[in-house]
C-alpha cells in the first residue's frame, strides 16, 4: 500500500478534501479521504506532494491524433468547407512516416499534460495499426479508437460498411485493442476500436441506419458548422458542392428538412451509446432530443473558434443534464492537445460555467462519454491509479487552481 498525500485532493464525485490522501494497491486506488483518516486505516509508506492537487487525469474525448502533421500549419479559418478542402489536399501530399512521426510526438504531449484517455477518430487503419496504437499503448493511454467511415451514396453502404469491418479486424490482428477496457496494468494493450460515421453531411441514411445496429459505441460530428444547417434544411451549399464535384453526391437523397439533430433522431441514431461532437447548432428542442436520447456531447471551443463555427450552448447542455464532455478536436484546428488549455478556453467562453463543471467535463463526463467509468474520471476505490497532480501554491478553491495558466502536471503513481 502507498499513500499519496497532498494539500487538496479532488474526487470529483465527491466534494474537494482538504490536506487529503488517495491509497493506492497495485495499479488500483483503495481508498479516498483526508490524510488523517487514512493514515490510520491504511498503513504504507506516504509520499507528500506538498502544495498540490490530486485529481483523476483527464480524458480527451475528442481528437484525431492522424492529423498531428498539421500542427501549426493551418491558422484561423472562416469557411469550414474551405478548411477541409485544404486539409485533405495537405494529408495527401504528406509522407507516411511524416504523419506517423508528428502523431509519435503527440502522444508525448498528451501524456505530458495530463490526459490518460483518448477518443481518437481515424481514418486509415494501416497508418494507425502502425504508428499510433502501439505508442498509445505503450504509454498507457486508455480509450477508444473511432475507425471513420464516409460515403454519401445509400447504394454503397452495406459495402463501405464491410470495409470497416475488415479494416477493425486488420487492427485486431495486429494487436490493437486486444483487451479492449481490460487494461489490468499500467501501460497495458488499452483501446478499444469501433466503427463512426463521420457527419450527417458525408454519410448515407442507409449506412447510418447500418453503423446504428451493427456497433456497440460510436461517435459522430454533429451540428458542427451552418453549412450543415444549410444542407440539411435545404440539399444546397457548399456541401452538395463539394459531393457533386467529388461524385459522391446522390440524386435519390432529399433533404429533410430539419436541423442536424432531428434529422439524426429521425434516422433513429441516437442514444447513450453515440457521442455527438461539436452541437454548436442546437435549440432547445434539439437539447430535448439529447437529453431524451441520453446522449453524451463533447464541446471543443478552441476548434469552434478557429474555425468560426460558433459556440455551444454549454449552459443549457449543462442544464439540461446531459453527459457534457471536453475535447481538443486535431491540431488541425487546435493549437495543442493539452487539455488544460481547453479547460480554460471553455471557461473563458461560457463565465457562467463554475470551474468544478469545467473539470468535470474533463474527467468524469470523458469518462462516461467514453465508456470508461468503471476505471477513470474519479478518485474512487477500485478505479485506476493513474492519476495526476498539479503543483499549485496555496489556494482556496482547487478547482479554480487547476484553470490558472501553465499548469505543472504529474504522475503521483506512475513509472511512465
Ligand atoms: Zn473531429
Amino acid at each position: 500500500m502507498r499513500l499519496h498525500r497532498a494539500a487538496w485532493v479532488l474526487p470529483i464525485s465527491a466534494p474537494p478534501i482538504l490536506d487529503g490522501a488517495v491509497a493506492v494497491e497495485g495499479d488500483r486506488i483503495a481508498d479516498v479521504g483526508p490524510f488523517a483518516d487514512l493514515r490510520g486505516r491504511c498503513p504504507g509508506h506516504v509520499t507528500d506532494h506538498g502544495d498540490a492537487v490530486l485529481l483523476p487525469g483527464l480524458v480527451n474525448a475528442h481528437t484525431h491524433l492522424e492529423w498531428s502533421f498539421l500542427r501549426g500549419s493551418i491558422g484561423p479559418r472562416h469557411d469550414f468547407v474551405g478548411w477541409v478542402r485544404e486539409i485533405t489536399a495537405r494529408k495527401l501530399a504528406t509522407p507516411l512516416e511524416e504523419v506517423a512521426a508528428a502523431a509519435g510526438r503527440a502522444v508525448e504531449e498528451v501524456v505530458a499534460t495530463g490526459t490518460v484517455a483518448v477518443g481518437e477518430v481515424l481514418n486509415n487503419a494501416t497508418f494507425y495499426t502502425e504508428t499510433s496504437v502501439e505508442r498509445l499503448s505503450t504509454r498507457g493511454i486508455r480509450g477508444i479508437g473511432f475507425l471513420e467511415l464516409l460515403g454519401f451514396g445509400g447504394a454503397e453502404a452495406t459495402e463501405i460498411l464491410q470495409a470497416g469491418w475488415k479494416a477493425l479486424e486488420m487492427i485486431r490482428e495486429q494487436g490493437g485493442g486486444s483487451r479492449p477496457h481490460g487494461n489490468d496494468r499500467l501501460g497495458g494493450p488499452s483501446l478499444a476500436f469501433h466503427l463512426s460515421p463521420h457527419a450527417p453531411y458525408s454519410v448515407s441514411p442507409a449506412l447510418f441506419r447500418l453503423i446504428r445496429a451493427q456497433t456497440e459505441r460510436r461517435t459522430v460530428h454533429l451540428a458542427e458548422n451552418e453549412a450543415e444547417v444549410r444542407f440539411l434544411a435545404s440539399g444546397d451549399g457548399p456541401w452538395r458542392d463539394l459531393l457533386q464535384e467529388l461524385g459522391r453526391w446522390d440524386p435519390s437523397w432529399s433533404p429533410p428538412g430539419v436541423s442536424p439533430v432531428r434529422y439524426l433522431d429521425a434516422l433513429g441514431f441516437l442514444d447513450s451509446r453515440t457521442l455527438a461532437v461539436h452541437v454548436v447548432h442546437v435549440d432547445d428542442a434539439d437539447i430535448a432530443i439529447l437529453r431524451r436520447r441520453r446522449t453524451p456531447v463533447c464541446l471543443c471551443p478552441r476548434s469552434n473558434a478557429r474555425l468560426s463555427v460558433g459556440r455551444a450552448p454549454a449552459r443549457r447542455l449543462f442544464d439540461a443534464g446531459l453527459t457534457v464532455a471536453l475535447g481538443t478536436d486535431s491540431l488541425a484546428s487546435n493549437e495543442d492537445l493539452d487539455m488544460f488549455a481547453e479547460m480554460r478556453a471553455l471557461r473563458d467562453q461560457n463565465p457562467d460555467l463554475s470551474p468544478e463543471e469545467v473539470v468535470r467535463a474533463a474527467t468524469l463526463n470523458g469518462a462516461r462519454a467514453l465508456g470508461l467509468e468503471r476505471d477513470l474520471g474519479s478518485l474512487a476505490p477500485g478505479k485506476s491509479a493513474r492519476f495526476i497532480g498539479v503543483k499549485v501554491k496555496g489556494v482556496d478553491d482547487p478547482y479554480e487552481g487547476l484553470l490558472d495558466e501553465n499548469p505543472m502536471v504529474f504522475y503521483p503513481h506512475d513509472s511512465h
